[in-house]
């Protein structure tokens, strides 16, 4: 295990490559923003527009929404800079916090805009979520593949040629399709949503068809299609500190009012659901790095702070999983103490960690560091 020497992001993470540097990927491509040229990007984007712009029946393009701050930043770069007629797409939570309710209603009334929103089946989420936790140890799988397959297929249905999406997270954070490209077309086939599909049917409890909203579209549809999907973080610089920034000026609210997580470092993230935070927190026990990691890392490439102010907030606030979301997860999936906890055993990497007599778990690494001698007995 080795840690990247500019960030505070592991060699854990899947799909993330290092320079012989010794730094990561994700930091290279921080800095290589710092040498594009924004404004040919910028006018890159003008010309889409103009391309596009008047030629829908109602609308003039689609934006994937969530009503975070990257979603706001979009709709505003779209909306405001290149006075297009959007309408937002959106895949509504099954347990949305207050504050991410008012900031999709929000980004609607301040922008003026449409929302088509889909709302998963409640009784496949259920399900899906206790499913995902103890199969693949993601609990949010039927709501990721849902965020990535809806937009396509509504912007399709909706005959528009132009749909937007925020940054590549696997070219901005580290993972496997790590190519700056302008367009989204090879989206659905990063790693976020595994394809696992037959393993969810073996019991009988779902249909095929009941999960056949969140397919997403092949690439042979897509290109039948005429769509032109594309990542706003191409054209413009990515900058998650800056993009919060811009959004609170149009109405975006973070959530420090109506609930303080454990375990993050901001209260701008990911806000819009509780349960949303117990798939991020699994990276932890899978990869030793979670939540404070991933912020942490941005804001030391954006030179927002250092490496050694972060390395003790992150040893702190990563092992933290927020008991709100446990109480929460438990209730929603209706699953007890007893089968939670063992599930939790099942994700923990042995070559990261080792479990103690009674159950505990404790870190065979250091933050910032890398792996360090393991001791046998954290007790004495
Ligand atoms: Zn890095």
């Amino acid at each position: 295990m080795k840690y990247c020497k500019k960030c505070l992001m592991p060699d854990t993470r899947p799909g993330i490559t290092f320079m012989e540097d010794g730094v990561c990927a994700p930091c290279h491509n921080y800095e290589k923003q710092k040498h594009t040229d924004w404004n040919t990007r910028f006018k890159e984007l003008e010309t889409l527009c103009d391309k596009y712009r008047g030629r829908g029946n109602k609308y003039d393009c689609a934006i994937a929404v969530s009503g975070g701050k990257a979603s706001h930043f979009q709709v505003y770069i779209m909306k405001e800079v290149m006075k297009m007629n959007p309408v937002l797409l959106s895949t509504s939570c099954t347990d949305w916090t207050k504050t991410g309710a008012q900031n999709i209603q929000n980004i609607a009334e301040t922008f003026s805009c449409d929302v088509i929103s889909i709302q998963p089946n409640p009784r496949v989420a259920r399900i899906m979520a206790r499913k995902a936790f103890e199969e693949i140890g993601s609990p949010t799988w039927y709501l990721d593949a849902l965020i990535y397959a809806f937009p396509y297929r509504m912007a399709a249905q909706l005959g528009l040629k132009l749909l937007v999406y925020g940054e590549n997270v696997n070219y901005t954070y580290g993972g496997k399709y790590n190519i700056e490209t302008p367009s989204a077309k090879f989206q659905p086939l990063n790693d976020v949503v595994k394809p696992v599909w037959d393993k969810w049917l073996e019991d009988g409890q779902i249909t095929a068809a009941e999960l056949e909203s969140a397919k997403q579209m092949t690439l042979e549809e897509y290109d039948r299609s005429g769509l032109e999907a594309i990542y706003m973080s191409y054209f413009v610089p990515w900058d998650t500190h800056h993009n919060y920034e811009v959004a609170k000026r149009w109405g975006f609210r973070h959530m420090e009012h109506e609930y303080c997580r454990e375990g993050t470092l901001e209260n701008y993230n990911q806000i819009d659901s509780l349960s949303y935070l117990l798939n991020q927190y699994l990276k932890y026990p899978k990869f030793a790095h979670a939540s404070a990691t991933e912020m942490a890392s941005r804001w030391i490439r954006a030179g927002l702070t250092t490496r050694e102010e972060m390395i003790p907030l992150v040893k702190k606030y990563d092992k933290r999983l927020d008991q709100g979301i446990v109480d929460a997860f438990m209730e929603y999936t209706r699953m007890t103490p007893r089968e939670f906890w063992k599930t939790m055993d099942k994700w923990y990497n042995r070559e990261l960690f080792y479990q103690d007599r009674d159950g505990v778990w404790h870190e065979k690494f250091e933050v910032g560091v890398g792996l360090i001698e393991e001791k046998t007995n954290s007790l004495f």
